[in-house]
């Protein structure tokens, strides 16, 4: 008969890696160990978290196996790596003392939305932190915008001022409490202060009032949604005129149409502006968001927004807290200079903001800009890159990225970088996330258009520079997004990028891998009359257009306007300019006052109105985009509705790069990228043709089509480019 012996104990240390810091991980480490009673220790250093753990064979392998699969809620582990040890001895399982040393990055994890459990104690009367504006745990609150550098821990956060009360300690230190290492935690006895009392706040709001608050990646500029002089006062204050502002609610349904979807991003733990549909007499004032069938909607993600709402008891508008084009304003010695004039009063704290993030904001299976609470995720290259890379993006929705092996980090949103206040907030996030990742980079990729500020500022680094066309960096983010190489068609639509032949380009079918491209088919070029002004002016492109088509020019000032045809006319290839011009064709938006206007509100219009497409020949891979224009014009003069004329351009254009890609033949995947296809009804519209002959279609989901996913994709260029010449 065989006698069990009791197996020989051995020792192990795991380094696991990804976002395992701040999200709870070593407590839930502290109960598998004590669970398959293992001896030793877990800590977090600056590469991640180390566990050396003694005990059976088997309660091992048991623990190996539960840190490659599970793991607390907010946790993303990437790698465990497991090396025997010799045999320590040790009695019992600890939590020991951070390290610094390491060299590997650490992935900071993403401000988290407060959870259910704490929201629960913020409501009860009961409870010691009891409205306490910062009430936070293991599983909730701000991470990324806090930290100032790795290992994640109390003292390199900005709450490194503020001293642990005991009741507070006691919760720090004790592994079986919900707040164990939960680095932000505080109460009202030893916690930050707001800089007035939350019922002031309140009374400004419900005088019609802007009140700057204080949110996770800098300040909004809040008033009451439904109090239309309010709203208009914040636009005229802020120089604001359409741009649809974002309403944050506690109960969204009561203005939009809510679906399953749709309240699953809005409660995520991210937290992102929702664009949705707005329901019919929602109690919104008109400016909140002029003449739009869609609401950016948010609901309250941090403890002072929820007492905020609770006790206004209506939805806010919150915008960000900066004047048009400007960063978002971060600290409240800032906010006070730079919002005086704006706002009315500041609900501010002292609680330091480290990083600026602004609002993500999302449509459904799309994200438009990836910021507070989705960054600083990390994107997998499909290779790895045999040298940091930093991207420096475009110029418009301004982000970078830093790869580094198979991991790309994007930046949060930095805004426009033409302002200076915006170019210097550039300047000093790059060298913050370089810093977080422990990275120098060897190569810089830039955009080859010479007069973006991202691309001066690239070329003056100590770095291999690489210069990447700006359809080409579109494309390949849909394509790494992917996992994806390539070869593949990529259809762009976008607004402008700088063409290698001088035009702009922007209605491009390309060839391409993530090496380089063909331009394989484009929108016929048109003269942009007064070169940025047309942008501004979408009739101009429409006169343009018209004169292509072989119409007449309905618009008075065009006799003045023509003659700068002679003098400055750049010619563009923009799907963006073709949509801006039928919108002024049709009445919609003859000059804009925000990115995308005309276009944003011609997609409105055709909503679903459903319109057979137009024809657009395509001949020797030219696509003539002046069909459809000459097709709107003609239809509007007999009358036809201006909801179907606007659909069966946007058929047409889908129709016409469908058409175009069949004919490119051979390669069977198309990924759909650029600044266009934030427009669902063209997303869909190529689409469904795409795939109902063949074609498998990839589509951009984590990385933004526009101008936001830029870095990223020029990013996994570089790092091919780099790898293929290693
Ligand atoms: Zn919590
Ligand atoms: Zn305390
Ligand atoms: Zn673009």
């Amino acid at each position: 008969m065989a006698i069990e012996t009791p197996a020989r104990a051995e020792r192990r240390r795991f380094r696991v890696t990804g976002v395992v810091q701040g999200v709870g991980f070593r407590p839930w480490v502290h109960g598998l160990a004590e669970r398959h009673d293992l001896a030793g220790f877990v800590l977090n250093d600056a590469g991640g978290v180390v566990i050396e753990a003694e005990g059976a064979p088997d309660a091992l392998d048991a623990l190996e196996v539960a840190l490659r699969a599970d793991g607390p809620p907010l946790a993303r582990v990437q790698r465990v790596e497991s090396e025997p040890l010799p045999s320590a001895g040790d009695s019992g399982f600890s939590i020991a003392p951070s390290r610094g040393d390491a060299a590997t990055a650490t992935l900071v994890p993403a401000d988290t939305a407060t959870c259910e459990a704490c929201l629960r104690e913020l409501f009860d009367p009961a409870d010691r932190r009891y409205r306490h504006p910062f009430i936070t745990c293991t599983q909730c609150g701000p991470r990324f915008t806090i930290v100032r550098r790795v290992p994640y821990d109390r003292p390199n956060t900005t709450m490194a001022g503020f001293g642990l009360c005991d009741a507070c300690r006691r919760e720090y230190e004790d592994p079986a409490d919900r707040r164990f290492h939960a680095e932000p935690i505080a109460c009202h006895d030893c916690g930050p202060r707001l800089s007035m009392p939350l019922a002031d706040a309140v009374r400004v709001l419900r005088a019609g009032g802007i009140l700057a608050v204080k949110g996770v990646g800098g300040f909004h500029l809040a008033c009451d949604a439904a109090d239309e002089e309010a709203v208009a006062r914040l636009r005229a204050r802020k120089h604001r005129e359409d741009k649809p502002f974002a309403v944050m609610a506690a109960d969204p349904a009561l203005l939009v149409h809510v679906g399953a979807g749709e309240a699953e991003l809005l409660y995520s733990a991210a937290r992102p502006i929702v664009l949705l549909q707005r329901r019919e007499g929602a109690p919104v004032a008109p400016s909140v968001a002029p003449g739009s069938p869609w609401l950016g909607i948010m609901t309250p993600y941090t403890p002072l927004h929820h007492l905020l709402l609770a006790d206004f008891g209506a939805p806010l508008v919150m915008t960000s807290g900066n004047r048009s084009d400007e960063p978002i304003a971060l600290e409240d010695d800032e906010a006070r200079e730079r919002l005086a004039g704006i706002a009315d009063a500041f609900l501010g704290h002292d609680r330091p903001i480290h990083r600026r993030c602004e609002d993500s904001v999302v449509r459904p299976e799309l994200t438009l800009r990836r910021s507070r609470g989705l960054a600083p995720a990390t994107l997998g290259l499909p290779f790895a890159a045999p040298r940091p890379v930093l991207a420096v993006g475009a110029e418009l929705k301004s982000t970078f990225c830093v790869a580094a092996g198979l991991q790309a980090h994007l930046s949060a949103h930095l805004g426009d970088l033409h302002s200076e206040p915006a170019f210097r907030a550039f300047d000093r996030d790059v060298a913050l996330y370089l810093e977080m990742l422990g990275v120098r980079p060897g190569v810089v990729a830039h955009d080859l258009h010479p007069d973006y500020l991202s691309t001066k500022w690239a070329l003056e680094q100590d770095a291999d520079a690489i210069g990447i066309q700006h359809h080409h960096a579109h494309a390949a983010a849909c394509l790494a997004e992917h996992g994806e190489t390539g070869p593949a068609l990529a259809v762009v639509l976008d607004g402008t990028g700088y063409g290698p032949d001088g035009t702009l380009w922007g209605g491009e079918l390309l060839r391409c891998d993530l090496n380089d491209y063909d331009r394989v088919a484009h929108l016929d070029a048109i003269p942009l009359p007064g070169g940025e002004a047309a942008v501004r002016e979408p009739w101009r492109v429409a006169a343009a257009y018209l004169e292509r088509a072989g119409r007449p020019v309905p618009f008075e000032r065009w006799g003045l306007v023509r003659q700068s045809l002679a003098v400055n006319a750049p010619l563009s290839s923009g799907a963006g300019r073709l949509l801006d011009a039928v919108s002024a064709l049709l009445g919609v938006r003859e000059r804009i006052t925000y990115e995308g206007q005309a276009a944003i509100e011609l997609e409105q219009l055709a909503g679903r109105a459903s319109a057979e497409p137009y024809d657009c020949r395509l001949s020797g891979g030219t696509i003539h985009g002046a069909d459809l224009v000459r097709a709107a014009h003609d239809d509007l003069d007999v009358g036809r509705s201006r909801e179907e004329i606007a659909a069966a351009v946007h058929e047409g254009l889908a129709a016409a790069f469908a058409a175009a890609c069949l004919l490119a033949g051979q390669t069977r995947t198309v990924v759909l990228s650029g600044g266009c296809l934030q427009n669902l009804r063209l997303r869909d519209g190529l689409r469904e043709r795409l795939e109902q002959v063949g074609f498998t279609v990839l589509t951009h989901r984590r990385v933004p089509p526009n101008d936001g996913g830029i870095a990223f994709g020029q990013a996994a260029i570089a790092a091919r480019r780099t790898s293929v010449c290693a």
